[in-house]
């Protein structure tokens, strides 16, 4: 174990020492020029790691079978490994519903989503390799040593989350999150090919959402996304800005809601979806056709299911209404009367309601 924690605190003080500049970072411009230094190093800081850990994995004479691989089964550990990126992405975007939280995007990620396409899949794919080798690695040898795979899993999530300690203290929450539930996958489902599907699509779609709410620019020059139309002044918002309890124009400060029939669309598609979708899950991974593994599926189908709505959302933006979805809402709180827009829809009055739209840190 104590090799393992020198080896991530050594992959701790690179990154603290070639990042201090950019995480000191006060405004969005500062972050945007020092995105590419940022991928660059991050892609520097993975590459090492990576030869550290196929170091280890060499010294240590181990086979491929004890890195979790196995030969079989390639495209079904495959397909797997996409529903569960999916299925765990999509997780903290249905739990925000009920937790509405901070939506700030990670350091991290708004770095990569700055930087040239080449570049952020060079990095993602670095990243994710040497992240989930090392995870797989750092399992088997916990395993090894007679550990139990409850105390392996948390103890790898433990020292995965203080590895990234240097960005501060609230990404250390989501890292240990993906360090349980990405440890978890590997154990059981016990193949590494499958972890590094599902890694892959998770960091994607991430990064594709960063790349969606970067805002400075207006949304058509982020490489071709498409955008809705504010039906009260014109202007095009980015598809990340749209919230389903509705949100304000951020040019003219209209009150606006997606659209009813986009909403009872999208209601009626997941309604049909979604039990074929806990059948596909239990088709998928045998091993959940119990009692309780029936609660497990039904989990990972919102997560696939939130996810991909997402996903559908940003590919294709929905119309806008003006005023708010639920008429009955009294929305007393939180009111901000502001000036009368041209074009204006409604009385100024009623629209209210603070957006909390993405930021970027
Ligand atoms: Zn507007």
């Amino acid at each position: 174990m104590w090799a393992l924690i020198s080896y991530v605190r050594v992959s701790h003080g690179r990154l603290a020492t070639k990042l201090r500049n950019s995480i000191y970072a006060k405004t969005k411009a500062e972050l945007i020029t020092a995105s590419r230094t940022w991928a660059l190093a991050l892609l520097l800081v993975y590459t090492v790691v990576l030869c550290c850990v196929f170091a280890w994995f060499f010294l240590q004479n181990l086979a491929a079978r004890d890195l979790w691989i196995q030969a079989s089964s390639w495209r079904a550990n495959s397909l797997r490994g996409l529903y569960l990126g999916l299925a765990i992405g999509g997780l903290p975007i249905y739990l925000n519903r009920f937790f509405s939280g901070s939506k700030r995007f990670p350091l991290i990620i708004v770095a990569g989503a700055h930087s040239p396409a080449c570049l952020q899949i060079a990095t993602v794919l670095t990243l994710v390799v040497a992240e989930e080798t090392w995870r797989a690695l750092t399992l088997y040898a916990l395993l090894r040593d007679g550990y139990s795979s409850q105390t392996a899993m948390a103890l790898s999530a433990f020292v995965y989350a203080i590895s990234y300690i240097a960005y501060g203290d609230r990404p250390v929450a989501g890292k240990a999150f993906m360090g349980a539930a990405f440890g978890s996958l590997i154990l059981w489902q016990g193949s590494l090919l499958l972890v590094l599907c599902a890694r892959l699509i998770f960091e994607s779609q991430w990064v594709w959402f960063a790349v969606l709410a970067a805002s400075n620019a207006t949304p058509e020059d982020i490489r071709g996304v498409r955008s809705s139309r504010c039906p009260a002044c014109g202007e095009r918002i980015s598809v990340t800005k749209l919230r389903s309890e509705g949100f304000v124009c951020p040019f003219c400060g209209e009150s606006l809601s997606v659209s009813d029939t986009r909403v009872s669309l999208a209601s009626w598609a997941w309604l049909l979806a979604y039990v074929p979708l806990i059948l596909a899950t239990l088709a998928l991974f045998p091993t959940l056709q119990s009692d309780a593994g029936l609660l497990g599926a039904i989990f990972l189908a919102c997560g696939f299911g939130a996810a991909s709505l997402a996903l559908l959302q940003s590919m294709f933006p929905p119309e806008l209404q003006c005023g708010e979805p639920n008429f009955i809402g009294l929305n007393l709180a939180n009111r901000k009367v502001k000036s009368r827009p041209r074009n204006s829809c409604k009385d100024p009055a009623d629209s209210g309601r603070n957006s909390d739209e993405p930021s970027i840190k």
